[in-house]
């Protein structure tokens, strides 16, 4: 692989839980690429967690920031603010959901649920970018983390499809509301992998099977593949790319009938 694809290049980094995190991969993968990098953690326990894994990169800083709470992202910002006068990119690898969504038919979301699913993995993304952009004064990249539930529906993912299907719709809008500034914002839309909010997911088993089965490459993603192409879209690699969902998926997507299907009925006609 090239090297230095992010020499001298500072970002930030929303959403490292643990060491299975995309955003973990990604955040790796920047740092092994030159990258300064900053991240926010929840709460006490992710703190803990975030600490231990930052130590492997070096001048890597971390503040608490709920994305949901309007105080606090100005808080991180001005934080931010204060150590960088200027920053490249930003990773936005935040989502979240009542779990009794994913177990309910989609139908028994409630309001409160609906409200908070879609502020969390969708309008995170916009605030997040009203703060970033007046910093990214030589231009800049933004990225989030989608899935394939935005576009068909996916058995249990329920009102976080809708979600995902508004956080590509946010992209595209910041796409071109910042290109002017030289901003690039991209969505990967990633295939199932295990992780702490994937776990949530009632048929994630399945889900893996299925995607491991059925996608052109007979294999589910790994990190390191997001991690790839979450390099490609931050560098100068994705210069003329924005607005954008990428597929990181083992091309599941492009499948409109899977081989045991088509197999049967071929054998019944
Ligand atoms: P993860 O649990 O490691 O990461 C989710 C992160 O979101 C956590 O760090 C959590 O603290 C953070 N978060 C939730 N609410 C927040 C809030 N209010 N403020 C700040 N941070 C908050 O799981 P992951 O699978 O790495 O998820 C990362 C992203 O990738 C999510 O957007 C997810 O939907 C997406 N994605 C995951 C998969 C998969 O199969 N794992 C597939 C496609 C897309």
């Amino acid at each position: 692989m090239v090297n230095g694809l992010l020499s001298g290049k500072r970002g930030i980094v929303f959403g490292v839980a643990n060491n299975k995190s995309l955003a973990w991969a990604c955040a790796q993968a920047c740092a092994a690429q030159g990258a300064s990098l900053m991240f926010n953690f929840l709460g006490a326990a992710q703190e803990k967690r975030l600490n231990d894994l930052m130590s492997e990169i070096p001048g890597a800083k971390a503040k608490n920031c709920d994305l949901a709470k309007d105080d606090e992202l100005e808080d991180f910002f001005k934080w931010v603010r204060s150590q960088w006068d200027s920053i490249d990119f930003v990773i936005h690898s935040v989502a979240y959901t009542d779990k009794e969504c994913l177990k309910e038919p989609f139908i028994n979301t409630t309001r409160q649920q609906f409200v908070s699913t879609m502020d969390i993995s969708a309008f995170t993304l916009v605030a997040a970018a009203k703060h970033a952009a007046p910093l990214m004064r030589n231009g800049g990249s933004i990225i989030s983390m989608s899935y394939y539930g935005a576009e068909k529906v996916i058995p249990n993912y329920n009102v976080m499809g809708v979600a995902k299907a508004a956080l590509e719709a946010c992209n595209r809008y910041l796409a071109d509301d910042l290109g002017p500034q030289g901003i690039r914002v991209n969505s990967i839309s990633a295939g199932p992998i295990r992780t702490l909010s994937s776990s949530a997911i009632p048929g994630m088993r399945n889900m893996l099977d299925y995607s491991q089965k059925f996608s052109p490459l007979r294999r589910n993603i790994t990190g390191e593949d997001v991690a790839r192409s979450a390099l490609f879209l931050l560098s100068d690699l994705g210069s003329g790319v924005t607005g954008e969902t990428l597929h990181v998926d083992c091309g599941y997507h492009v499948m409109g009938m899977f081989r045991e299907e088509a197999q049967q009925a071929g054998e019944t006609h």
